[in-house]
């Protein structure tokens, strides 16, 4: 039990029967059921699951790589944004509302919640550029009924976010089943020579659970991340990329020569980063990460950085000015690890 966006809530970290993580069931004046963003099963093969899995066709969004929102109007009338794990973040509920007008939508629709990703360069959570987006904006996904989470079909959530001029993620298109495969191959590769993540899958209908697939060059992207920082992921974030990169050269590889540039690729992406975090710990830094983020003054920095200690992340403000915070991200277990191979330790 905590208190989130001032009223009284339960936030479930597990899931719990019908409930996913990150459900939050809000006890103000009326009682209120935010269900969590339910996880989406991953396929490492395109055919034959997509024919498996799907009925007769099958809607292609983007998946657009930045970090899960929930955008809700409470009971009390306040609009507020959760991220992934049922808190409310107050840097997030800010530049929602900056990034849309959501009052029309949810004066009629205070019965549904709003989940998409924040993306961008300006992002706290996971920076990406995207072109067209600017410095930080956001993509809608799903529209979902509170209380139980059913989501709104393809057409129509496109059709409702449209009336209201909310920002849609792209849909590239709604194929039979039969040429499923085939088509995602194709956007896939596109996608990841502009080094954009991947695809989510969808039943038209939104009757059967979505699936998602990503681009080698978002494996490569995400593995050198981690291999930077190497002793603060789990083993299994760094199996799970290469795995997907062996089913994938299987199916979508179509000469020797492609695998051979994904063979670098992905080589590149594990030691590169590796060698340069072990250079600069024998220089003696300590690993960490910066973000810079918009914000109005020092003290909603000074929020956001309570709020990352809350959720158990080592931060600090390293800088303020004008408006831009430095937000410090500290990667304790790498220092240490580290520092102790090169001091003589043993594996
Ligand atoms: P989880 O599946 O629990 O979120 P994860 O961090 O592994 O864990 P991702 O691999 O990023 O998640 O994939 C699922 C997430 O993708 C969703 O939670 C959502 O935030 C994001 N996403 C981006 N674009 C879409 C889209 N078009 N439809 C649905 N989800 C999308
Ligand atoms: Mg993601």
């Amino acid at each position: 039990v905590t208190e989130e966006g001032g009223v009284n809530a339960l936030i479930f970290k597990k899931s719990l029967m019908d409930l996913e993580a990150g459900t939050v069931i809000y006890t103000g004046d009326e009682v209120e059921v935010i269900r969590g963003f339910p996880k989406i099963r991953r396929t490492l093969l395109l055919s034959p699951t997509l024919m498996e899995h799907f009925r007769d066709s099958v809607a292609v969004e983007e998946k657009m790589n930045g970090y899960n929102v929930r955008i809700t109007r409470l009971s009390s009338g306040d609009t507020v944004a959760l991220t992934r794990g049922g808190h409310v973040c107050p840097f997030t509920t800010r530049k929602a509302l900056e990034l849309m007008d959501l009052d029309g939508f949810f004066s009629d629709h205070a019965d549904l919640v709003v989940c998409g990703e924040m993306v961008g360069r300006d992002n706290p959570y996971v920076s990406q550029d995207y072109p067209e987006v600017g410095p930080l904006g956001f993509r809608v996904f799903d529209l979902r009924e509170k209380n139980t989470n059913r989501p709104l079909p393809i057409k129509e959530k496109r059709d409702l976010l449209e009336s209201y001029g909310l920002p849609p993620v792209c849909l590239f298109g709604i194929y039979p089943v039969e040429d499923a495969a085939e088509e995602v191959a194709d956007i896939i590769r596109t996608l990841g020579k502009e080094g954009r993540e991947g695809v989510v899958m969808k039943d038209p209908s939104m009757d059967l659970p979505p699936l998602k697939y990503t681009s080698s060059q978002a494996h490569a992207r995400e593995l050198a991340y981690a291999f930077s920082y190497p002793f603060d992921f789990g083993r299994p974030f760094f199996f799970s990329r290469v795995i997907r990169e062996g089913f994938q050269a299987y199916e979508l590889d179509e000469s020797d020569e492609e695998t051979l540039e994904r063979a670098h690729r992905l080589g590149e992406a594990i030691i590169y980063p590796m060698l340069e975090r072990i250079k600069a710990i024998a220089d003696g830094e300590a690993a960490y990460e910066d973000t810079v983020i918009d914000v109005d003054d020092m003290e909603t920095a000074e929020d956001f950085i309570r709020h990352l200690v809350h959720l158990g992340v080592s931060a600090t403000l390293a800088d303020y000015r004008d408006g831009k915070a430095t937000v410090r991200r500290f990667y304790q277990a790498t220092t240490d690890r580290i520092n102790n191979y090169l001091e003589g330790g043993l594996y």
